[in-house]
């Protein structure tokens, strides 16, 4: 046997971020004004986020520098570790090599601390002191928590109801490092006021939370919203995991042939992926990437692609994306980091032309997938990742049935240690399958009044 943990020393974390929209072959089409449809520039998002970050949102330049002081941060659980899944691999009798990149060692959990450092870095750069928010299952909350604790300033975040009361130890893991947390939909805002009006006992959603932390956050001059996934920079911090990744297989001597990630807003996908997209694009290599998303939450593999609104009021630009639209509600499943409706721009339209690949699945495969992991690996996953790991599973059992070996990769994106409720639930048979029909997909979209893409 080689080696079972493939790791990297703190010299080699990447000193640059990839930025694949320099060599997309199609760039995406431009965000448009919701009122009078025309392209906005990036002057229009200056009420919302700091220069750096827009700059990087707009930015063609294929790498980008990290800044000296987040790489320090990014020391205090960067590199992550790369593993060769030989218990699973063995479980499941497959010829196929199993690896998986690990995020959960960051001090959140998950891979979001990769983007919320910098972030805060850089509102702190423009003397931005409050940042708002919003989270789904607490994982983005919490790493946004954590960088703004790090770099001094103070953290706001809107909770998904379903979430709030779910998940009472994420509340309160945000709480120590200093923030402050609403269950969202809430009374604070006039989004969550107009959302109560229509549902007084709505469980929210990322786009309602959305909604509220941005319409807060644009009330004061010192005050800034982040987002912790969909955006174009946010995919650009992301790359760091598959930069590192790469630089881990080559140690191994392997390179993937499939690389695979949960599907939420695209950010942990584009972060794994982007880099080993690079050797297709610029090498001709022909790396299949994967991306994993609830049979729920289908946007990718059911929804259309147009434009619409990243959030539920109607508050962003519009966005060209793969969309349910903006006001489709996602059942409660408990992978609630997977519970937006749209996909994010440069996602969708690598989607669009095929350079990517998507794969939908249904809650109790994704925990089957889970235990199945834990049982052979240790680490008990997030609700989110058992997705990717679902994916990894059917693969490797094709490589089985066929009797060819592969090589997979996927994003272990966080671990499960605050979600044991929904392995409960699911250990004692109350988690339910849930069918969305077409019908339900047809009456959200019906209700999009948005442009359409030829
Ligand atoms: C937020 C989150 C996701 C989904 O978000 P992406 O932007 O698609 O990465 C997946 N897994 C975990 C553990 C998360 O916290």
């Amino acid at each position: 046997m080689s080696e079972k943990k493939i790791l990297l020393t703190e010299k080699e974390i990447p000193e640059k971020w990839y930025n694949i929209m320099a060599d997309m072959p199609n760039k995406p089409l431009p965000p448009l004004n919701p009122a009078t449809r025309t392209p906005i520039g990036p002057e229009a998002l200056a009420p919302i986020f700091p220069m750096g970050l827009i700059q990087q949102e707009v930015s063609a330049e294929k790498w980008i520098d990290i800044p000296e002081q987040v790489r320090d941060m990014y020391k205090i659980y960067r590199p992550t570790p790369l593993f060769r899944a030989y218990g699973l691999e063995k479980a499941l009798d497959t010829p196929a090599k199993i690896y998986y990149k690990y995020e959960g060692v960051s001090p959140a959990g998950s891979h979001k601390p990769n983007t919320a450092i910098p972030q805060a870095y850089y509102n702190k750069q423009e003397g931005v002191k409050k940042i708002l928010t919003e989270t789904g299952a607490g994982q983005w909350g919490s790493a946004l928590a954590f960088a703004c604790n790090m770099f001094d300033m103070e953290c706001e975040v809107f909770m998904v109801r379903l979430s709030y009361d779910g998940k009472p130890y994420r509340k309160m893991m945000m709480n120590t490092w200093g923030a402050s947390v609403h269950a969202s939909p809430s009374k604070l805002t006039q989004a969550g006021r107009t959302i109560l009006a229509k549902d007084p006992n709505s469980p929210g959603s990322l786009g309602i939370a959305i909604s509220e932390a941005i319409e807060l956050a644009v009330q004061s001059e010192s005050s800034k919203y982040a987002l912790g996934s969909v955006l174009n920079h946010v995919l650009l911090h992301q790359t760091i995991v598959g930069q590192e990744a790469l630089l881990q297989m080559e140690k191994a001597g392997d390179l993937p042939d499939i690389v695979i990630a949960p599907f939420g807003g695209g950010s942990n996908f584009a972060g794994l992926s982007f880099p080993f997209l690079r050797l297709n694009l610029d090498e001709g290599k022909k790396i299949r990437a994967i991306a994993s998303e609830p049979a729920s939450c289908p946007k990718l593999t059911r929804g259309v692609f147009r434009y619409d609104f990243g959030d539920t009021i109607g508050m962003t630009p519009l966005l060209p994306m793969y969309t349910l639209g903006h006001n489709f509600i996602p059942a409660p499943i408990h992978a609630g980091g997977l519970r937006y409706h749209g996909a994010g721009v440069i996602v969708s339209q690598l989607l669009k032309d095929n350079l990517i690949e998507a794969r939908a699945h249904h809650q109790l495969e994704c925990f089957e997938a889970g235990v199945l992991f834990a049982r052979t690996e240790g680490i008990i996953p997030a609700p989110e990742a058992n997705h990717g790991i679902a994916t990894a599973v059917q693969e490797a059992q094709k490589c089985k049935e066929e009797g060819i070996s592969k090589t997979i990769l996927f994003n272990l994106c966080g671990h499960g240690n605050f979600d044991m409720a929904a392995y409960d639930a699911y250990f004692s048979g109350k988690l339910s399958e849930h069918e969305l029909t077409t019908a339900e997909i047809d009456s959200s979209l019906a209700e999009l009044d948005t442009p359409t893409i030829a």
